[in-house]
């Protein structure tokens, strides 16, 4: 059928480029796109390029922020700036802040490491988090990646190159359950995690 309407499947082609959304969904997208009157297609496509344009990655944690923005956490004075919880993706930041029980510093690795889908210590933010504590007295890191085998392989791995350094490694307390990721956690598990960490 669709090659009867070549412009509509150049569309479901192009949805179907995005990770993250389940082949059925591409097809009531890009319906649900099609019936949208085009004031707000075009106010959807000025501000998905508009965030592109003016939000970018903090160079010291790499959390999302508004480009001619100061960081809301590495710039905030009120935050414990020798604490730094290490986070997979920004996803995971969010379920923490949530809690409302955690006043330091984050840093976002871009994933896991994971030799399976080609991706080494060298694609996430590893080395900049070690030159981090280097350079900003950093006291403690909470290695708060997600306890799936991945995740888990890559905590170790960071704490092995933290080794010998004057700082506190700790990670999320035992009863998050194994195999679950932070961002599916309830703020309760998540913040009693927190605060009841424990040395790696
Ligand atoms: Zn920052």
């Amino acid at each position: 059928m669709l090659d009867q309407v070549p412009t509509l499947a150049q569309l479901i082609k192009t949805l179907q480029q995005i990770p993250y959304l389940a082949s059925k969904s591409i097809y009531r997208l890009a319906t649900h796109f099609l019936e949208m009157d085009e004031q707000h297609l075009e106010h959807l496509c000025a501000v998905l390029l508009k965030a592109k344009q003016q939000v970018l990655r903090c160079e010291t944690c790499f959390v999302w922020k508004e480009k001619d923005r100061a960081c809301s956490f590495c710039d905030a004075p009120k935050r414990n700036q020798k604490l730094v919880c290490v986070v997979e993706t920004w996803q995971e930041l969010l379920t923490v802040e949530k809690t409302g029980g955690y006043d330091g510093l984050y840093h976002v690795l871009g994933g896991v490491i994971c030799p399976l889908e080609g991706v080494g210590p060298e694609q996430l933010t590893i080395d900049a988090l070690i030159k981090r504590v280097d350079e900003k007295g950093i006291t403690e890191i909470i290695l708060a990646t997600n306890q799936t085998p991945e995740g888990e392989a890559t905590a170790s791995y960071i704490a092995h190159k933290l080794k010998g350094k004057m700082i506190t490694i700790s990670c999320l307390a035992r009863g998050v359950p194994v195999g679950s990721t932070l961002e599916f956690m309830d703020k309760l598990t998540v913040y009693k995690a927190l605060s009841e960490r424990r040395p790696f």
